[in-house]
């Protein structure tokens, strides 16, 4: 069986995530979509709930799982059983990074390759931080996120706008 992960910081999972999600879930036997923990980043949502937003957009995928790890990668895999970690490229931006990536992930794990895939044009300059800074100024967001989860991101951003209102009069 062949088991692929995709893993991302997912927060939130968008349409172009998605996206690769359907795409790879066609190409594999089953696919382990992966919220990893990025202590470089300050997610929006907790490990916890970028799990339930992607498990509740894949409902319909039976061959797709979604776990959350603060493993490394090459490690996850390994338990896993994956030897194939598929990945979304974007315009320009994500080659560099992702190459680097991929021949470290390899180096670590040889038995460990990476797959690309690369973005559908209409999500080709899409991503989770776009998307937060849009919904901040109320843009209306159906063409990025998964209809499922805009009010949950709604939510988050008014919290986020009266956090920030509420520490200001204070
Ligand atoms: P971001 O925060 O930039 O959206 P993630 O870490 O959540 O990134 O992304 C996980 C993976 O999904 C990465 O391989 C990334 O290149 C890919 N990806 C992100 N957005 C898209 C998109 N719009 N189309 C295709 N792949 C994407």
């Amino acid at each position: 069986m062949k088991i692929a992960i995709y893993p991302g910081s997912f927060d939130p999972v968008t349409s172009g995530h998605l996206n690769i999600i359907r795409r790879a879930a066609n190409i594999f036997d089953k696919l382990i979509v992966c919220v990893m923990v990025n202590a470089g980043k300050n997610p929006m949502f907790t490990l916890a709930e970028r799990v339930e937003l992607i498990r509740r957009v894949t409902r319909d995928l039976p061959n797709v799982e979604v776990d959350g790890s603060s493993e490394l990668l090459a490690d996850y895999a390994k338990r896993r059983g994956s030897c194939v970690i598929v990945k979304g490229l974007r315009a320009g931006s994500d080659f560099e990074n992702e190459f680097q990536m991929a021949l470290i992930n390899h180096k670590i794990n040889p038995e460990l390759d990476t797959m690309f895939l690369t973005a559908e044009s209409q999500y080709m300059y899409l991503s989770s931080s776009t998307v937060k800074e849009l919904g901040a100024y109320g843009v209306d967001l159906s063409d990025f996120l998964p209809k499922e989860i805009i009010p949950d991101f709604q939510r988050k951003i008014e919290q986020r706008i009266q956090s920030i209102q509420g520490g200001k009069g204070k």
